[in-house]
């Protein structure tokens, strides 16, 4: 194990940081903010790497829940 270590279950590798926060997340504890339409939000969706036109933001849980991600 590198020293990457994700910053919520510091267990696994971090792949990604929480854009809000700056938290290293591994590949599960990354969430994924979608925003498909303005104005509307789409929270807690699996990453997936098929949407590359919808606008999204990898978060951690906690920022998931705690902030609105309104333009
Ligand atoms: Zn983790
Ligand atoms: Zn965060």
């Amino acid at each position: 194990m590198g020293e990457n270590v994700c910053g919520v279950c510091q267990k696994k590798e971090a792949e990604w940081k929480c854009s809000v926060c700056g938290v290293a997340l591994c590949s599960e504890c990354v969430r994924e903010v979608q925003m498909e339409n303005p104005g509307q939000k789409v929270l807690g969706v699996q990453t997936s790497p098929l949407k590359s036109a919808v606008r999204k933001q990898k978060v951690c849980e906690k920022c998931l829940k705690e902030v609105d991600f309104i333009d």
